[in-house]
Formats: structure tokens, sequence, C-alpha cells
């Protein structure tokens, strides 16, 4: 016959197990989930036009840089973003922004005055919405990025209007590494 001390124990034992396995089962789920964007393709070998972005991306990010669409104003992850850092694209990691060019839009998205290298940015002429814009693609992967307006700050006067989902941060302490 079992004391009480030992079938506490045992209690115990049975509760921290359970916990683990459904600890575990939450990771595996977690891992399973997570997109694939952050292991990095190596811009050397990869044909871009090839790769298979929806297994790569969220459902977020793909509807935004290879659907051409937009996300919600300030329900998004860096319209507020202060951190000093680079900003990437989400699908290639080309470096597109840094901090230092990021403004306050009022907006809700990212906003920057200017891109790390002009050739990073390509340019078209965006004819939906019955209205004229400027649509900005990543010039590597052909990535969907935002738009480009011409009432943004100097020095440039420029606004890059950008999708938080088709960017990646890099905080400056982990670029330095
Ligand atoms: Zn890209």
């Amino acid at each position: 016959m079992m004391n009480l001390t030992n079938k506490k124990s045992l209690y115990a034992l049975i509760s921290s197990f359970t916990l683990c396995v459904v600890a575990l089962g939450a990771l595996t789920m977690a891992t399973a989930d997570e997109p694939q964007a952050n292991k990095p393709l190596d811009p050397e070998t990869t044909d871009w036009s090839k790769v298979d972005w929806k297994e790569r991306l969220t459902s977020e990010q793909f509807y935004v840089t290879r659907k051409a669409g937009t996300e919600r104003p300030f329900k998004n992850e860096y319209w507020d973003n202060k951190k000093e850092g680079t900003y990437e694209c989400v699908c290639c990691g080309l470096p597109l922004y840094t901090s230092d060019t990021k403004y306050k839009s009022g907006t809700g998205w990212p906003s920057f005055f200017k891109p790390i290298d002009e050739k990073a940015i390509a340019e078209f002429e965006d004819r939906t919405w019955f209205s004229v814009r400027t649509e900005t693609r990543c010039s590597r992967c052909d990535a969907h990025l935002g738009h480009v307006f011409e009432d943004g700050p100097q020095p440039t006067g420029l606004r890059y209007c950008m999708n938080s989902a088709a960017l990646m941060f890099v905080p400056a302490d982990k670029s330095e590494e």
C-alpha cells in the first residue's frame, strides 16, 4: 500500500510529465508554423523566379510581397519601431533601409525618406485604385514593398511607404556580429 507522501509525489510526477508533453507539443507546433524566411537563400545560386514563396513566407508576407497586397495601418510590426538597425527584404534579405532614414509619417506604415541604395528599389507605375501611384519592388527578388510618394521630408522630399510584412528588421547590435 502506498502512503500519502508517495501518492503525492506520484501525482506531482504525473502532472509534471503531462506538462512536459504539452510543452513539447506546443513547441513542435510553433516550429512547424514558423515562417522560413529567416533561413536565408544564397543570392549567388538562387533563381528568385523559381522560389516557392508560399512555403517560405507567412500568408500575410505572401499576400503583401507576391500579390502586391497592403497590410493594415497601425496593425503591423514596424510602423512604430524606433530601434536602430537595418530593414531587409523579407523574401531575399537584400538590405533596403536603415533606421536613421525612418521617420514618423503618421500613416501607420513604416516610412523612410531614403533607401540604402537607390538600386535596391525598383519603381513601377501603379494604376490601381483609380489613381496613379509609384509602386516599389525589391530589385533583386521582385517582392512588392509598398509605394513611394513625393510628400516626404527633406533632404529627399520622398516618402517610401512600406509594408512591415515585406520587411525583416535586423537590430544594429545583431548585424554587427
Ligand atoms: Zn527581395
